[in-house]
C-alpha cells in the first residue's frame, strides 16, 4: 500500500461555474469522495493549499509549495498536486529545480474539464498521476492525458484538446496503452543516489522578451533602468537576432557588462538552438549571452530565478546553465 498527499491548489480541475466565470471551488475532500482509484492500494492524506485559477500562480506560491513538500517529503511515497493546467508547465519547472535529488515521484496534474461535469478527463488524469506514485518515478512530472512527462520538459500546448501538454524534446517517462503504462525514460539523472535538499530562494526580477523584426534596441535601456537582473530572449530560429539598422548587440553588451544574465533561446518549440551556426547567432554569443540550447522557454525562465535565487555572480549563474539539475537540458 503506498502512502500518498494530494495537495490542491485550484485551477479547471476544482472549478465550479459562477456569475463570474469558472472559479475554483471544489475542495480535497470533494476530489477524494470522486477519485477513481482503488483505496485498498492508496492510503490517501489531502490538504487544501490554494484555490487559485493558475494565472495567479506566482513564484511565492512556488515556494509554499516547495516547502510543504519538503516537510511531507519523509512520510509519504509519493505526492499529488492538482493544478490549473495554464502555468502547470512554470510550476513544475521551478519545482524541479527548488527539490533538488528528488528520489520520489512529485506528481502534477490537473484538468481541461471540471471534475464534477460531463466529458471530465481529470479522472483519467488523476489515474495515470496515482498510477506514476505506484511506479515509484522518481523527479517533478506532470501526468495529462495518458502521459507523463518530466515537468522541466513539459509545455502547455493546447487550449481546449485534451492532449494539452508535450514533452518537449525529450520522451515521455511514461504512457498509457491498453495493456498498462510503458514506461519510457526514468529522469537521466536518477539513477545518482544524492541527498534531497530544499532549495527555494528564488529572484523574481526576470523578464522574458519575444523578439519581433523591427524590435527596438531601446527597450533594453529600459530594462536596465528597471534593475532587472535576467533577461530571456526568444530569438529567431536556431537564436538569432537583427543587427542592421536596429542593432541590438552593443544593448545587449552593456547589459552583460553590467552583470546582467541575458539567456538566448528559440522561438521555435521543438529541437535545440545553437548560436554558433549563423552570424546573428555568433554575434550574441560574443556578448556574453548564456545559450538556453534546447530547454524549453518555461525551464529557461524558472531556472533564471532560481539561479538567481541561489546567487549574485554571473558566472555562477552561468555554470547553473551548464549544469543539468532534473533533465531540462541536453548537454
Ligand atoms: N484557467 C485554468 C487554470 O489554469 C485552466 C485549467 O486549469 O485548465 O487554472
Amino acid at each position: 500500500m503506498k502512502k500518498v498527499l494530494l495537495l490542491t491548489t485550484g485551477g479547471t480541475i476544482a472549478s465550479r461555474p459562477t456569475q463570474q466565470g469558472l472559479i475554483p471551488d471544489i475542495t480535497c475532500q470533494d476530489i477524494i469522495q470522486m477519485l477513481p482509484v482503488p483505496r485498498d492500494n492508496f492510503l490517501i492524506d489531502s490538504r487544501d493549499i490554494f484555490s487559485l485559477d493558475s494565472s495567479n500562480i506566482q513564484p511565492e506560491e512556488w515556494q509554499f509549495m516547495a516547502e510543504i513538500i519538503a516537510e511531507a517529503l519523509p512520510h509519504y511515497d509519493g505526492i499529488i498536486i492538482t493544478h490549473g493546467t495554464d502555468t502547470m508547465a512554470y510550476t513544475a519547472s521551478a519545482l524541479s529545480y527548488m527539490l533538488q535529488n528528488l528520489d520520489k515521484p512529485i506528481v502534477l496534474t490537473g484538468a481541461q474539464v471540471p471534475i464534477e461535469q460531463m466529458f471530465t478527463d481529470a479522472k483519467m488524469n488523476l489515474q495515470v498521476a496515482f498510477a506514476a506514485v505506484n511506479m515509484e518515478l522518481p523527479g517533478v512530472m506532470i501526468a495529462f492525458n495518458g502521459k507523463i512527462i518530466n515537468g522541466c520538459r513539459s509545455v502547455k500546448v493546447r487550449t481546449l484538446g485534451f492532449d494539452a501538454f508535450e514533452s518537449i524534446s525529450a520522451p515521455y517517462m511514461g504512457e498509457v496503452f491498453a495493456d498498462g503504462i510503458h514506461i519510457g525514460s526514468k529522469n537521466a539523472l536518477s539513477a545518482e543516489k544524492r541527498m534531497f535538499k530544499l532549495k527555494n530562494s528564488l529572484c523574481t526580477d526576470v523578464f522574458l522578451l519575444k523578439l519581433i523584426p523591427g524590435t527596438s534596441p531601446d527597450i533594453f535601456d529600459w530594462l536596465q533602468q528597471k534593475h532587472y537582473r535576467g533577461i530571456v530572449i526568444e530569438a529567431f530560429g536556431m537564436g538569432g537576432t537583427h543587427f542592421e539598422r536596429r542593432n541590438l548587440i552593443p544593448k545587449l553588451k552593456k547589459l552583460v557588462a553590467n552583470d546582467v544574465s541575458v539567456v538566448v533561446c528559440s522561438q521555435c518549440l521543438y529541437e535545440k538552438s545553437d548560436l554558433s551556426l549563423y552570424e546573428v547567432g555568433r554575434r550574441l554569443l560574443e556578448c556574453g549571452v548564456i545559450p538556453g540550447r534546447d530547454m524549453t522557454t518555461e525551464a529557461i525562465v524558472t531556472k533564471l530565478m532560481w539561479a538567481l535565487g541561489q546567487t549574485q555572480n554571473p558566472t555562477e549563474v552561468r555554470q547553473i546553465f551548464d549544469t543539468n539539475y532534473a533533465g531540462e537540458v541536453t548537454l
